[in-house]
């Protein structure tokens, strides 16, 4: 990738992350393992844990099995299920950013309006008028972060209580009231499991129906607990079987029409068939695309509680939201108290609406106009020592974010070594090997489910281009070992 020029003296890099959440964290705690000791973390929040301090709505926890969806430097033994409640998860952050000294290095509340490149140098201005200077900064600002708010005409004339998922109002009361669920993701299908049970009456408004993969989610018993906090290579082999079994089952099942995607399709049509009772309402939950071309639901019980008395699948448009609740178009108006919309993210903004600036005055925006595009996922032509991590191309499909960061943050580090040793001062990513990058991107992904299962998804950009990794786990790793 990198174009070095200018050979610096050699000092340590000043380095400016943006996010203190799980890659950010990373990104410092592996600055601190090299003995870098001159960065600041930026975190806009008054708090750690990015997407799991944003997300806190009922039912929320991860539909990775937890001893892998750790750091792999950091095994946490106290895991106290298979899949960690979002609560849990968040603590981990927390305490491992403590274990490595962390906190002191987060500045919390300073949102960054502004980095601008000149003279060899960043310039971050924060939206309180904070201003630093930095050789390299490296945003870590998530995948799934902005909410997308839904389109629908009406929405502020309802008189009840009406937000979204990631901003879920823990004042308002949700016991035996008439709740309505705007969204089928992984998000709505947690909430309507965990709301089923406390509500009066829940409305689940449904767009586009979803597979949905019956994984239980058991405690890990306290044996279990006792083995992975007495016995390290309990904890190790765990992990290696998850990591082993995820890299040949759910990851592969992505890429095409092969065993992995036979079987695992199979799991999810007879779940559908066996667990919905009532024909009509299981041809309304039956998807028209293939398993996998969404990002599959993993939930041990959604079917079951749709199908409580008190649940009700709405399949019929919204065609506005009125003051009693959500008016759909064959007519019928469902009143409701509550109103949550489980509508996913803006998935392709990414760092943006930071306004970054390079050397040439040109703004990221403008780089990306043609959409969002960077080399190995870390890097913008244009943009010299402007790093992401968790950028365009990343997400290895159902592969866990925190693995690829860690090879994405390794990756940067190889950079920041290089400026430490004063063998370049200046890291670029040339045009050329962006566009080589992206044509065998897009040539990747033309075989991908997501291309061939007849969806739509957050996986594809406005423009219909897949923006995730379209290679195997395997595949990744091993093109990132270092920098090119
Ligand atoms: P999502 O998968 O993007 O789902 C958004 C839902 O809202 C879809 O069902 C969509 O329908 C619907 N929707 C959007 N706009 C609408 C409108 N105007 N009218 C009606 N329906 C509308 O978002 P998400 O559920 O928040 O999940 C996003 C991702 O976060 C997941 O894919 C997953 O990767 C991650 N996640 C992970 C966990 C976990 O356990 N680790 C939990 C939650 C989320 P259409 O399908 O028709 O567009």
């Amino acid at each position: 990738m990198a174009a070095a020029q200018a050979r610096g003296s050699a000092r340590d890099p000043r380095v400016v992350i943006i996010g203190a959440g799980m890659s950010g964290l990373l990104m410092g705690i592996r600055l601190k393992q090299a003995g870098i000791d001159d960065f600041v973390i930026l975190e806009k929040a008054a708090d750690l844990g990015g997407t799991w301090r944003e997300n806190t709505y009922p039912g929320i926890a991860c539909d990775i099995p937890s001893h892998f969806y750790s750091y792999s430097f950091a095994p946490n033994p106290g895991w106290s299920h298979w899949f960690a409640p979002g609560g849990e998860i968040k603590d981990y952050f927390a305490s491992v950013a403590q274990a490595h000294g962390l906190p002191a290095r987060i500045r919390y509340n300073s949102e960054v309006a502004e980095a601008r490149r000149s003279d060899g140098t960043w310039r971050i201005r924060c939206t309180d008028g904070t201003e630093m200077e930095a050789d390299m900064v490296v945003a870590a600002t998530g995948v799934l972060h902005h909410p997308r708010m839904p389109d629908i005409p009406g929405l502020s004339d309802f008189r009840g209580a009406c937000f979204h998922s990631a901003q879920w109002r823990h004042d308002e009361p949700l016991d035996g009231r008439r709740i309505g669920v705007i969204g089928t993701g992984s998000t709505a299908t947690q909430i309507t499991a965990a709301l089923v049970p406390r509500a009066g009456q829940l409305s689940l408004f449904q767009r586009t129906a979803q597979w949905v993969f019956p994984l239980p989610n058991p405690e890990h018993s306290r044996f279990a607990r006792w083995c992975f906090r007495r016995l390290p290579g309990a904890g190790r082999a765990w992990y290696h079987l998850t990591r082993l079994l995820f890299q040949w089952t759910f990851s592969r099942a992505v890429l095409g029409h092969n065993l992995a995607h036979r079987m695992l399709a199979g799991i999810a049509r007879r779940n559908l068939e066996r667990s919905v009772r009532d024909p009509a309402l299981r041809e309304r939950l039956r998807p028209d695309y293939e398993p996998f071309c969404k990002r599959l639901i993993i939930s041990p019980d959604f079917y079951d509680k749709i199908q409580q008395p008190n649940a009700e699948l709405v399949t019929a448009p919204i065609e506005r939201v009125e003051a009693e609740g959500v008016r759909t178009t064959d007519g019928r108006l469902h009143a409701l108290d509550v109103l949550v919309l489980a509508t996913g993210f803006e998935a392709q903004r990414y760092v943006r609406p930071l306004q970054l600036i390079n050397e040439h005055d040109e703004t990221l925006e403008e780089a990306w106009s043609g959409g969002a595009r960077a080399l190995r996922s870390v890097a913008v032509p244009g943009f010299a020592n402007f790093f992401m991590v968790a950028g365009p191309y990343t997400p290895v499909g159902n592969y866990p974010l925190i693995q690829t960061s860690e090879i994405q943050a390794d990756y940067i580090m190889a950079f920041v070594e290089r400026f430490r040793n004063g063998e370049a001062s200046r890291f670029e990513a040339r045009p050329e090997a962006l566009e080589r990058f992206v044509r065998d991107m897009d040539a990747g992904s033309e075989r991908t489910i997501w291309r061939t299962g007849g969806c739509q998804s957050w996986y594809l950009d406005e423009r219909g281009r897949i923006s995730m990794w379209p290679w195997s786990f395997e595949r990744f790793r091993r093109e990132m070992r270092r920098p090119k």
